[in-house]
């Protein structure tokens, strides 16, 4: 069976070992005559499946001791309200930078719970940039600072990152955590929904400051509060025991590939190869992104015409790439290139425009 070139932004490829290996422990995991599927998640296998994707994430993100790894549900799309449930006290307000769709959906729901503040945007850019955050001042009623590390749909990433001092920042970072390096003591919270860089959908990571999570939030639903998944090792509820079990996967698979910084090496050939085949192209490509704010993940490019955009597409789409098209909101192309996406797959890419561009 060929592989497809699959450019998907999420749900997206899953590396073909992770896949293999759960298949041949698809109907009888490690002996038990049942599949990860059937078991509780109360069992002492399916406790250490979970522990271990726990270590293996610790591991390779180098999680200090400060911080906790907990696993819950509701995507990404959940934390944009738990965060401000659990962080966004009456006397204090959250400041967040709008760099794209998800920074103002996570805004949109912390105004339903608090007072919030727009640190600096940039929407007005049509969100091709990263704002410099050099004027803001902090308020030191500040809940947190919120940005989104990687933006999937515009195409931009944050080269580096704010130092907010004592107030906690906190990162969406679903589409490009485990891609590189990070000092997680710099942040309070980081979440990601697993469906891009991570593993499947149904899981979502959230690494949090142990001092951030509140032993008298009592009055919050117990499945909107942090401390119910702290205090029960993410076992309070039924988990996504199958999601778990594949992030586990993939977290063996980063670890046998170079840990992070050699995923990250591999991140930036395949990077750098498609946006050198844009910026070589005379203008017949055009990147969304200003350079410097360029993102590894999702590199987002129109060409000279919607027509001409279109029939790229279209061909793509017969020479077998799929996922290719723009999100809905924005239109143009956009190849995802998270880390199970190998690199051969982005020469293929990169073959393909040349071809086209000389075909038009
Ligand atoms: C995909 C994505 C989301 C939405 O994730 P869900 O798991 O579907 O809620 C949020 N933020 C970013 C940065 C994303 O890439």
């Amino acid at each position: 069976m060929e592989r497809a070139l699959n450019f998907n932004a999420g749900p997206a490829a899953l590396p073909l070992e992770v896949l293999e290996k759960a298949k041949d422990e698809w109907l009888n995991y490690s002996g038990t005559g049942m599949s990860i599927l059937e078991m509780s998640h109360r069992s002492p296998e399916f406790e250490s499946v979970l522990n271990h994707a726990k270590k293996l994430l610790t591991e390779l993100l180098d999680i200090p001791e400060t911080h906790e790894v907990l696993f819950l549900q509701g995507g990404a799309s959940l934390q944009f309200s738990m965060v401000p449930y659990n962080l966004l006290t009456e006397e204090k307000r959250a400041y967040y930078v709008l760099t794209g769709v998800w920074s103002e959906k996570a805004l949109a729901e912390a105004r339903k719970l608090g007072e919030t503040i727009t640190a600096a945007t940039a929407k007005p850019k049509n969100y091709t940039t990263i704002p410099s955050l050099d004027d803001l001042q902090l308020r030191a009623d500040a809940a947190y600072l919120h940005i989104t590390s990687n933006n999937t749909i515009y195409g931009t990433q944050w080269p580096s990152f704010p130092d907010t001092g004592s107030i906690p920042l906190v990162a969406d970072m679903s589409s490009d955590i485990l891609s590189r390096p990070l000092d997680i003591s710099k942040f309070g919270l980081i979440y990601a929904g697993a469906q891009k860089n991570l593993g499947p959908s149904g899981v979502t990571v959230v690494i949090i400051k142990k001092d951030l999570i509140r032993e008298d939030a009592s009055h919050l639903p117990a499945m909107l509060n942090y401390h119910t998944y702290y205090k029960n090792n993410s076992l309070f509820n039924t988990p996504p025991s199958f999601a778990i079990y594949l992030l586990s996967l993939v977290l063996e698979w980063t670890k046998k590939n170079g840990g992070i910084a050699g995923i990250e090496d591999i991140n930036r050939q395949k990077a750098a190869l498609l946006y050198k085949t844009i910026d070589e192209s005379d203008g017949f490509y055009k990147g969304h992104a200003e350079k410097p704010f360029r993102s590894q993940m999702n590199v987002t490019f129109t060409l000279q015409s919607e027509e001409l955009t279109r029939k790229f597409l279209a061909f793509a789409k017969e020479e077998g790439f799929k996922g290719l098209n723009g999100h809905r909101s924005i239109g143009g192309c956009r190849a995802s290139i998270y880390n199970a996406i190998p690199l051969a797959h982005c020469e293929k890419l990169a073959d393909f425009m040349l071809r086209f561009k000389k075909m038009n």
